[in-house]
């Protein structure tokens, strides 16, 4: 196991969630609040609440995800014929028509890594939940490619919305986004959330416990 170095925590100080710099914070009268002395922002030692508010963002986001797939996401209308499509039956669409490329890009963007977040997030929690040892490094890792790979979700709805439209487009077809879309656009955005307001430091919290 790797051996854990003083941590600014462990040394009484707090890392200013705002602007990063080192604070030792001064005991202040009246119950205040401690704060950054260069930015002025309140100081936390962890982010707030990390757990409880990842936990509702991702359990909100997992109601959101049911909607998104059952309901039909884009609703097709040429001369005078309406098709309703959700997220997997344009992929199965596409995969029928030979299209292969455009379905496995829905694919990936808006079943995979969607259900790909929640599920790590969720593991996350977990680990530093029941207080994990379980190696901390690739936990860290995979939270930084969560958060990377968050970063670019408001593509997902972009990709369904826009390859959906273009591809099946005909001359005389309108394209109107389904019921579905707008719960997909929430599951995207409370993702984000959650994998924000999780703090990756719990993660070597609980491994400190241990070495102590
Ligand atoms: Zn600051």
């Amino acid at each position: 196991m790797t051996p854990i170095e003083m941590t600014a925590k462990g040394a009484g100080m707090i890392s200013c969630n705002s602007c990063h710099m080192l604070c030792r914070p001064q005991p202040l009268k009246n119950n205040q609040k401690p704060f950054c002395p260069r930015c002025g922002a309140a100081l936390h030692s962890r982010k707030k609440n990390s757990l409880s508010r990842c936990w509702a963002l991702v359990i909100a986001s997992s109601i959101l995800m049911i909607p998104a797939q059952i309901l039909p996401i884009t609703i097709t209308s040429a001369l005078g014929h309406t098709q309703a499509d959700t997220i997997v039956s344009g992929v199965i669409y596409f995969m029928h028509t030979g299209m292969w490329p455009i379905a496995l890009v829905i694919f990936v963007a808006s079943v995979f890594v969607p259900f790909s977040k929640l599920l790590i997030l969720t593991l996350l929690m977990l680990s530093v939940q029941l207080r994990w040892r379980w190696r901390p490094r690739d936990r860290t890792l995979i939270y930084r490619v969560t958060e990377i790979v968050g970063r670019w979700s408001m593509v997902d709805v972009y990709v369904v919305t826009i390859l959906v439209a273009l591809v099946k487009l005909g001359a005389v077809a309108t394209i109107d986004a389904g019921p579905g879309a707008a719960y997909f656009a929430g599951v995207v955005i409370l993702t984000m959330f959650a994998a924000e307001k999780f703090d990756p430091r719990l993660i070597w919290d609980a491994m400190e416990d241990v070495n102590e």
